[in-house]
């Protein structure tokens, strides 16, 4: 059997398992039933594991036919879900959780490594190893970081790792990537503005934080447009402004801002922060006031192609795909991946698979994160694939 035809025939029992996870939603480190699920499927199929890395990790490790060449390479897929309430218009595998939803798709790449697990650990026709990283909380709580905290690449060394993500902005049946920068990089940044309040009739009298932290809103969209180069994508955006009791006749002391920084440059973003927490200072300071900015631990580097496996991935998604269907030159999105972290270990290359079809009403085509959103059960043949011939391409069988 050729190899589309040996996972079109476990491309079902793949989507059962995808649509049990995405009944089964749970968030950050919190993955146990998507966690058990891989670890109960890999010892049936005889897959030696470890479990228990950042929580609901796992590591399943696959040698080939014969390890000759020494060389081992990663696959990761995501297991988070999010805190969003499904709409389950269509859905028969609806969440069972109110609240939670597996509105990225993580389900859906989680069930496509566990195919290529059945797939590699049946027909192993390579020369090495290869590890399925399954990794939880991807979305936000920084999973990658401490998957590599807790010795990921120290215990299982990789020469090269990979991952993709559904895109349902891409039709069905394509594939696109970019050499470089994919991801933008993303910093969660605190603000507060410390004033002295005072009745609202007689401002004179205090230092108002309001006043000030409006300024510094202003102030702060003048990096990216008067800081920064214009050939330099940078997006800064403030999505919390909290001051104030309700009152209407009372000036508060204190204003909270909170927001977030995408680069996609290491120097750029390193002197944007810099230059965020000195404005905040130094314009709170000359109204009188105090500000001061934190940035949040665990951030997200930017998710950055290397170029030779790029050109890999590209030639492996138009073996499958066929040429005219791939895209090399994607536009960079400023959406952030905690992949990147993974990547600025060990070079390696992120594709966007497209599960778009022609009904723009489908949840196919509803955006990655919003209610309605669901995996299309089509892409797992294709990613099962794409994770089976990138493995046998890096890791070619010997004789
Ligand atoms: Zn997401
Ligand atoms: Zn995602």
């Amino acid at each position: 059997m050729t190899i589309r035809n040996s996972i079109q025939a476990m491309a079902d029992e793949i989507a059962a398992y995808r649509r049990t996870l995405h009944e089964n939603p749970q968030t950050a480190y919190e993955e146990t039933f998507a966690s058990n699920l891989v670890q109960e499927k890999l010892t049936q199929w005889g897959v030696p594991f470890e479990a228990g890395i950042a929580e609901t990790g796992i590591v399943a490790t696959i040698t080939g036919q014969s390890d000759v060449s020494g060389k081992a390479i990663g696959l990761r897929a995501d297991m988070d879900a999010l805190d969003i309430v499904e709409d389950p218009r269509g859905k028969p595998h609806a969440s069972k959780t109110e609240g939670k939803m597996h509105g990225c798709g993580h389900d859906g790449h989680t069930a496509m490594l566990l195919g290529a697990a059945k797939y590699l650990s049946e027909n192993r026709n390579f020369d090495g190893r290869v590890h399925l990283i399954f990794q939880p909380a991807e979305e936000g709580a920084g999973g990658a970081h401490r998957m590599i905290a807790e010795g990921l690449f120290d215990r299982f060394p990789c020469d090269r790792v990979f991952a993709m993500h559904n895109w349902p902005r891409l039709k069905f049946g394509t594939i696109a990537t970019c050499t470089g920068p994919v991801m933008a990089a993303a910093d969660r940044f605190d603000i507060t503005i410390k004033g002295a309040g005072c009745h609202a009739a007689q401002p004179h009298l205090c230092t108002d934080p309001i006043v000030i932290a409006s300024q510094l809103v202003v102030a702060l969209q003048t990096i990216a447009s008067r800081y920064v180069s214009p050939m330099e994508p940078v997006v800064l955006s403030i999505t919390n402004f909290n001051a104030g009791t309700g009152a209407f006749n009372v000036i508060p002391d204190d204003a909270v801002l909170s927001g977030t920084l995408r680069t996609f440059d290491t120097k750029v973003r390193a002197d944007i922060i810099d230059k965020i927490i000195q404005m905040t200072s130094s314009v709170a300071q000359s109204y009188g006031g105090q500000g001061e900015c934190i940035f949040e631990d665990g951030a997200y580097d930017p998710t950055v192609n290397d170029g030779a496996a790029t050109q890999f991935c590209l030639d492996i998604a138009k073996s499958i795909v066929g040429d005219d269907n791939v895209d090399g030159n994607l536009t960079p999105t400023t959406g952030a991946e905690d992949f990147g972290a993974m990547l600025q270990k060990v070079p390696g290359c992120y594709i966007m698979m497209g599960q778009g079809v022609d009904d723009p009403a489908s949840p196919y085509n509803q955006g990655l994160h919003t209610p309605r959103y669901d995996f299309n059960d089509d892409l797992i043949a294709q990613g099962i694939e794409y994770w089976v011939r990138v493995v046998e391409g890096s890791l070619p069988a010997q004789g």
